[in-house]
């Protein structure tokens, strides 16, 4: 088997609405600018049938591949998964709704071709409830301020990564993986592309407010160590205001306690977040597993 010039990787949950279209418009975006290309559906525990209508399209396309993961193990490891199986010089990863335009993918990879390593897209504006709005806006502008490493703003994983890039990305032993932290911190050359993120074509999101705010703190876990150092800086003010307070005198027994107490609670509750993320690690699970595929090798998860 060549290796195809693009890989595409579609993660999908429940898709089953909109999976035929987004492979549709994937494969003639690619051949209207003549690349070779493979897209392969990782379908991430769907009950809906998205696997069934997958296959059903492989017979008319040859380079259409399937993967379904033994349950939901979230969009990251479906990506993880995508990422192992992906033959191509270059990997395109795009949500299975079609709010990663495919016609932007194209262009971000005529990018890649010229010489980038990492070509992510930038939302220049999307389409969400306000609520969801206001939680992206402070979670990256917080991410930026927590992380180490440079993370450009408002771009998720919608992304053209070269082979050395993807290659670097799975040699990684994470297993509780951030993309988009990551592909920050393999460096190479980075760009990203500004876009319009439209609407979802059909179909619910699959993100509840509740998956979005683990989402966030992975993302803080994952990015940097400043957490930890900020709960030390912040113990550190209380106590220096607690000795201001006893020198003046001020009887605050009570704001002493509970100032006390809290600032002992976060700093105690950062420490276990970063003790969970060390019993992921140590207890060694896959970050995926695989029920079958369909045109396409399993691949190992790290
Ligand atoms: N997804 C997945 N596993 C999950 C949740 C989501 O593979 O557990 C996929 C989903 O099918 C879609 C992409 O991740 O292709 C983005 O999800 P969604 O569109 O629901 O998120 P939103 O765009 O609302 O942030
Ligand atoms: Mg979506």
């Amino acid at each position: 088997m060549v290796a195809p010039h693009v890989s595409v990787v579609l993660p999908a949950h429940n898709e089953r609405e909109v999976i035929a279209g987004a492979i549709d418009e994937v494969f003639a975006a690619l051949a209207a600018a003549g690349h070779a290309a493979e897209v392969i559906v990782v379908d991430d525990g769907s009950t809906d049938g998205t696997d069934a209508a997958v296959e059903a399209l492989i017979a008319q396309r040859p380079t259409l591949r399937l993967i379904r993961l033994a349950r939901n193990f979230g969009k990251e490891s479906a990506l993880a998964a995508g990422l192992d199986a992906a033959q191509g010089a270059y990997v395109a990863l795009l949500d299975a709704d079609l709010q990663d335009p495919p016609q932007e993918m194209v262009a971000m990879l005529a990018t890649a071709e010229r010489g980038h390593d990492v070509v992510y897209g930038v939302r220049r504006s999307r389409r969400s409830g306000w609520l969801r709005w206001l939680g992206y806006r402070v979670f990256y502008r917080l991410l930026r301020l927590v992380s180490d490493l440079p993370m450009p703003l408002d771009s998720g994983d919608f992304s053209v990564l070269s082979r050395r890039a993807v290659d670097a990305l799975n040699r990684l032993p994470e297993r509780n993986r951030f993309l988009r932290g990551l592909r920050s911190w393999v460096g190479f050359r980075q760009c990203g592309h500004l876009y319009d993120r439209p609407a979802r074509r059909a179909g619910a999101t699959k993100y509840s407010l509740r998956s979005l705010w683990n989402l966030a703190v992975l993302g803080f876990l994952s990015c940097g160590r400043r957490p930890l150092a900020a709960a030390f800086f912040v113990g550190l003010a209380v106590v220096l205001a607690g000795l201001v307070a006893a020198v003046v005198g001020a009887a605050a027994v009570l704001v002493a306690v509970l100032v006390l107490g809290g600032v002992q609670l976060v700093a105690v509750g950062i420490l276990g977040a970063y003790l969970a993320r060390v019993l992921d690690q140590v207890e060694g699970r896959p970050c995926y597993l695989v029920e079958r595929t369909v045109n396409c090798a399993a691949p190992a998860p790290r």
